[in-house]
Protein backbone atom coordinates (compact mmCIF):
# COMPACT_ATOMS: atom_id res chain seq x y z
CA UNK A 1 0.00 0.00 0.00
CA UNK A 2 1.37 3.49 -0.93
CA UNK A 3 2.12 5.93 2.01
CA UNK A 4 -0.62 8.06 0.05
CA UNK A 5 -3.20 5.65 1.16
CA UNK A 6 -2.02 4.50 4.74
CA UNK A 7 -2.52 8.32 4.68
CA UNK A 8 -6.15 8.34 3.27
CA UNK A 9 -7.16 5.36 5.67
CA UNK A 10 -5.44 6.62 9.06
CA UNK A 11 -6.97 10.33 8.84
CA UNK A 12 -10.51 9.72 7.21
CA UNK A 13 -11.55 6.20 7.40
CA UNK A 14 -10.47 5.43 10.61
CA UNK A 15 -10.90 8.75 12.32
CA UNK A 16 -10.47 8.68 16.01
CA UNK A 17 -12.97 7.35 18.80
CA UNK A 18 -13.85 11.22 19.74
CA UNK A 19 -15.00 11.92 15.50
CA UNK A 20 -11.97 14.31 15.81
CA UNK A 21 -9.26 13.50 12.78
CA UNK A 22 -5.88 12.76 14.20
CA UNK A 23 -3.10 15.36 14.86
CA UNK A 24 -2.04 17.59 13.38
CA UNK A 25 -4.69 17.72 10.40
CA UNK A 26 -7.83 18.59 13.19
CA UNK A 27 -6.51 22.53 13.17
CA UNK A 28 -6.53 22.47 9.40
CA UNK A 29 -9.48 20.30 8.71
CA UNK A 30 -12.16 19.44 11.66
CA UNK A 31 -14.42 22.66 11.66
CA UNK A 32 -15.04 22.29 15.64
CA UNK A 33 -11.56 23.31 16.05
CA UNK A 34 -12.11 26.39 13.99
CA UNK A 35 -15.14 27.67 15.98
CA UNK A 36 -14.42 31.00 17.81
CA UNK A 37 -13.54 29.94 21.64
CA UNK A 38 -15.87 31.28 24.63
CA UNK A 39 -14.79 34.32 25.96
CA UNK A 40 -12.93 33.28 29.13
CA UNK A 41 -15.42 35.00 32.37
CA UNK A 42 -14.49 37.64 34.32
CA UNK A 43 -15.06 37.18 37.70
CA UNK A 44 -17.87 39.18 39.44
CA UNK A 45 -17.35 42.91 41.41
CA UNK A 46 -16.92 41.25 45.07
CA UNK A 47 -17.76 43.34 47.46
CA UNK A 48 -14.27 43.63 48.92
CA UNK A 49 -13.07 44.51 45.34
CA UNK A 50 -15.61 47.11 44.74
CA UNK A 51 -14.84 49.14 48.22
CA UNK A 52 -11.70 49.63 46.46
CA UNK A 53 -13.18 50.86 43.50
CA UNK A 54 -15.16 54.05 45.25
CA UNK A 55 -18.78 54.66 45.54
CA UNK A 56 -19.79 55.50 42.20
CA UNK A 57 -23.79 56.87 42.80
CA UNK A 58 -24.42 59.58 45.55
CA UNK A 59 -27.53 60.35 47.13
CA UNK A 60 -27.34 64.13 48.13
CA UNK A 61 -29.32 67.11 49.74
CA UNK A 62 -32.12 67.37 47.39
CA UNK A 63 -33.54 64.14 48.44
CA UNK A 64 -34.45 65.49 52.49
CA UNK A 65 -37.71 66.07 52.95
CA UNK A 66 -38.80 63.92 49.55
CA UNK A 67 -38.15 60.82 50.07
CA UNK A 68 -40.46 59.26 47.42
CA UNK A 69 -38.56 56.01 47.75
CA UNK A 70 -38.68 56.10 43.33
CA UNK A 71 -34.85 55.06 43.39
CA UNK A 72 -35.49 52.46 45.89
CA UNK A 73 -37.89 50.79 43.42
CA UNK A 74 -35.95 50.34 40.84
CA UNK A 75 -32.47 49.11 42.50
CA UNK A 76 -32.27 45.50 41.45
CA UNK A 77 -29.96 45.19 44.24
CA UNK A 78 -31.43 46.72 47.30
CA UNK A 79 -28.75 48.50 48.11
CA UNK A 80 -30.53 52.19 48.79
CA UNK A 81 -31.53 52.60 52.86
CA UNK A 82 -34.05 55.05 54.40
CA UNK A 83 -32.54 57.28 57.41
CA UNK A 84 -34.49 59.34 59.05
CA UNK A 85 -34.36 62.43 57.11
CA UNK A 86 -32.99 61.05 53.29
CA UNK A 87 -32.28 57.79 51.70
CA UNK A 88 -28.43 56.66 50.95
CA UNK A 89 -26.53 54.86 48.88
CA UNK A 90 -24.64 51.66 50.31
CA UNK A 91 -21.30 52.09 48.73
CA UNK A 92 -20.22 48.41 48.72
CA UNK A 93 -23.41 47.09 47.74
CA UNK A 94 -24.38 49.84 44.85
CA UNK A 95 -23.12 48.10 41.66
CA UNK A 96 -23.29 51.17 39.05
CA UNK A 97 -25.87 50.41 36.87
CA UNK A 98 -27.19 53.99 37.14
CA UNK A 99 -30.84 52.70 37.08
CA UNK A 100 -31.63 55.24 40.33
CA UNK A 101 -30.55 58.59 38.65
CA UNK A 102 -33.36 59.44 36.13
CA UNK A 103 -35.92 57.68 38.05
CA UNK A 104 -35.52 60.73 40.74
CA UNK A 105 -38.18 63.22 40.46
CA UNK A 106 -35.42 66.35 42.61
CA UNK A 107 -31.91 65.28 40.93
CA UNK A 108 -30.46 64.42 44.00
CA UNK A 109 -28.53 61.15 42.81
CA UNK A 110 -25.15 61.82 41.18
CA UNK A 111 -21.93 59.69 40.28
CA UNK A 112 -19.46 60.64 42.83
CA UNK A 113 -17.12 62.67 40.09
CA UNK A 114 -20.38 65.03 39.28
CA UNK A 115 -21.70 65.82 42.87
CA UNK A 116 -21.78 69.82 42.70
CA UNK A 117 -19.14 71.33 44.81
CA UNK A 118 -21.28 72.62 48.18
CA UNK A 119 -22.89 68.65 47.76
CA UNK A 120 -19.26 66.83 48.66
CA UNK A 121 -20.03 65.87 52.27
CA UNK A 122 -22.64 63.63 51.03
CA UNK A 123 -20.38 61.11 49.65
CA UNK A 124 -18.67 60.40 52.93
CA UNK A 125 -22.35 60.73 54.41
CA UNK A 126 -24.08 58.07 52.18
CA UNK A 127 -20.63 55.96 53.06
CA UNK A 128 -21.43 56.01 56.89
CA UNK A 129 -25.41 55.72 56.90
CA UNK A 130 -25.46 52.95 53.82
CA UNK A 131 -22.91 51.22 56.26
CA UNK A 132 -24.92 51.90 59.73
CA UNK A 133 -28.72 51.31 57.97
CA UNK A 134 -27.60 47.89 56.62
CA UNK A 135 -25.98 46.60 59.36
CA UNK A 136 -29.22 47.53 60.99
CA UNK A 137 -31.89 46.08 59.36
S1 LIG B 1 -26.72 52.72 40.66
FE1 LIG B 1 -27.98 50.84 40.52
S2 LIG B 1 -27.24 49.57 42.16
FE2 LIG B 1 -26.48 51.62 42.59
S3 LIG B 1 -28.02 52.54 43.93
FE3 LIG B 1 -28.57 53.09 41.84
S4 LIG B 1 -30.02 51.51 41.18
FE4 LIG B 1 -28.97 50.71 43.00
S1 LIG C 1 -35.83 59.16 44.09
FE1 LIG C 1 -34.62 60.95 44.78
S2 LIG C 1 -36.00 62.05 46.19
FE2 LIG C 1 -36.87 60.01 45.86
S3 LIG C 1 -36.07 58.84 47.62
FE3 LIG C 1 -34.66 58.51 45.90
S4 LIG C 1 -33.07 60.08 46.12
FE4 LIG C 1 -34.77 60.67 47.44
Amino acid sequence: MSYEAVCFFVFFVFPSPKGHLPHPIPHILNPESQTTKPPVPTPPVTKKLKSHLGMPYIITEPCIGVKDKSCMTVCPVDCIYEGDDMLYIHPDECIDCGLCEPECPVTAIFVDTDVPPNWKSYIEKNRIEGHRLSENK
